[in-house]
Order: structure tokens, then C-alpha cells, then sequence
């Protein structure tokens, strides 16, 4: 991977920057070259809420090589509140307290550090969206 590329992900992911179909209208996250739903390769960036709710869950319980330190975990799908779907892991939250429906918020967080390299990256997360401050 190149260095502007690498930049230019990283931004695009601060500031949750997904790509809409021209074509058939929807969009999505993370962006990519050509449109999930239709195939159109004619796409534009979008800005995308922040906010959303849990569709459906899943924990993980045997984690892929470098996220160890996470086990297990939760991934969810979150519709964000113009209806886009976002694959993405749910954090700050316990898998008792999980409901499908549940107010969350997008969060960058590190998920990978690549040992000697020191290369971090970060992706989204979801967090639920604090009410009272008792955890
Ligand atoms: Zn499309």
C-alpha cells in the first residue's frame, strides 16, 4: 500500500466518510470501487451519521490474529439514521446488555497494531449511546 493511500483511508475513516451509488442510490461503508447493491462503478463520497441502532449481533469468541486482546467480541449491524448498513464491532458495552434496536454512536478506535512496523490503524466502532454514566 502506498502512503497517500494510506493517509488518505485513514482520513477517510476519522471522519466516516462512506460513498453513495449514483446509479441505484445507496449507501455504504467503508467505500469501495464499485457499488454493493447494483455493480455501478459510479460513486461519490458521502458523509454518513454518526448515530444509528443495532439490526443484529454476533459475538466472537475465537478471535482472528491480532485481536486477542479483544476476545471475544461483539459485531453488529448498525443502521445508521439515513438507513445505511455498516458491518462494524460494537464497543463499551457487555453482550448481556446488547438488544437489537439499541441507540449507538460511531467511535474511531486503534483495533491493529502492527508489531515492528509500528503501523496503527483505526477503524470504527460502535459504542451505545451514554444516558447515565453508571459503567
Ligand atoms: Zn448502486
Amino acid at each position: 500500500m502506498s502512503v497517500p493511500r494510506y493517509w488518505r483511508e485513514r482520513v477517510t475513516k476519522y471522519r466516516l466518510i462512506g460513498a453513495q451509488c449514483t446509479n441505484c442510490g445507496k449507501s455504504f461503508y467503508p467505500p469501495r470501487k464499485v457499488c454493493p447493491y447494483c455493480g455501478s462503478r459510479d460513486l461519490k463520497e458521502v458523509a454518513l451519521p454518526r448515530k444509528g441502532k443495532v439490526i443484529s449481533f454476533t459475538v466472537i469468541r475465537v478471535p482472528p490474529a491480532g485481536f486477542e486482546l479483544y476476545s471475544p467480541y461483539l459485531i453488529a449491524i448498525v443502521e445508521l439514521e439515513n438507513g445505511t448498513r455498516v458491518l462494524a464491532q460494537l464497543t463499551d458495552v457487555d453482550l448481556s446488555e446488547v438488544k437489537v434496536g439499541m441507540p449507538v454512536e460511531a467511535t474511531f478506535r486503534k483495533y491493529l497494531e502492527h508489531g515492528p512496523s509500528g503501523i496503527i490503524e483505526y477503524g470504527i466502532k460502535f459504542r451505545p449511546v451514554i444516558k447515565g454514566e453508571d459503567k
